[in-house]
């Protein structure tokens, strides 16, 4: 049984069509971007995954049950956005306990999973510091760190690095892949960037307004783009 499928799944704003009829199933220990221009509706879409916003149609089963109308904080889901999603007037241990603290954990158990959130982020020791001392990319990794502490079964990255320098931005996303690997967490991880898109991926999803274009594996999207579309977009590569 797939980790995630989506099926037919659609989601309008008014007139406007953000993501259409998209169906999908992601395997378990999968890591799948979903790759478009902005505006394509991938953000819609990964929303619509994590739950913070409803389908206009279709549903969204996660190990067949099926979540569409489950909030949030019920879903076995954890998110991180690109930015500004941590809380400032917490130090970062508070930040990363937070959840576990709503979920009644005793102390001991909280202290001993952030310490080992932190540790897997590369922040060992970092829990005091408030997180408005910490760089674009130490916040990211809090970020990451919040989201993995509560052992989602599948993670959704919206451009979590797409504030940051490239040099930066290529480092996290190869430690995103290798903590990926070793928790063996399904992941979808959204960008932009092709480059990043064909070195992360097991599975690409190109979209474009809205609909899915293209889904396969990295090498066939760069050897046998299906459309013109996913031809153009991905020879635009710099
Ligand atoms: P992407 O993440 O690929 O840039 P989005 O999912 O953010 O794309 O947006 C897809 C389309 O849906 C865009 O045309 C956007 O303007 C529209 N859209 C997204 N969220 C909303 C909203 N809350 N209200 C109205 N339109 C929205
Ligand atoms: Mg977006």
């Amino acid at each position: 049984m797939a980790r995630l499928t989506i099926k037919s799944v659609s989601k309008s704003f008014g007139t406007s069509h953000a993501v259409r009829d998209v169906s999908l199933h992601v395997e378990d220990a999968e890591l799948v971007c979903l790759l478009g221009p902005s505006g394509s509706g991938k953000s819609t879409l990964l929303r619509m995954i994590g739950g913070f916003e409803a389908p206009t149609a279709g549903s969204i089963l996660i190990d067949g049950k099926d979540v569409t109308a489950m909030p949030p904080e019920r879903r076995p889901t954890g998110m991180v956005f690109q930015s500004h999603a941590l809380w400032t007037h917490m130090d970062v241990f508070n930040n990363i306990a937070f959840g576990l603290r709503l979920r009644r954990l005793p102390k001991a158990e909280i202290e001993e999973r952030v310490e080992q959130a932190l540790t897997l982020v590369g922040l060992t020791d970092y829990g005091k510091r408030m997180t408005t001392q910490l760089s674009g990319g130490q916040q990211q990794r809090v970020a990451l760190a919040r989201s993995l502490v509560l052992e989602p079964k599948i993670l959704l990255l919206d451009e979590p690095f797409a504030s940051l320098d490239q040099h930066l931005r290529e480092r996290l996303r190869e430690e995103v892949r290798d903590i990926q690997q070793r928790l063996g967490i399904t992941t979808l991880f959204v960008t932009h960037g092709q480059d990043e898109a064909l070195a992360l991926a097991d599975r690409i999803v190109v979209m474009r307004d809205g609909c899915t274009e293209q889904i396969a594996p990295p090498d066939r999207i760069y050897r046998e783009p299906q459309t013109e579309f996913v031809a153009g977009f991905i020879g635009s590569m710099n």
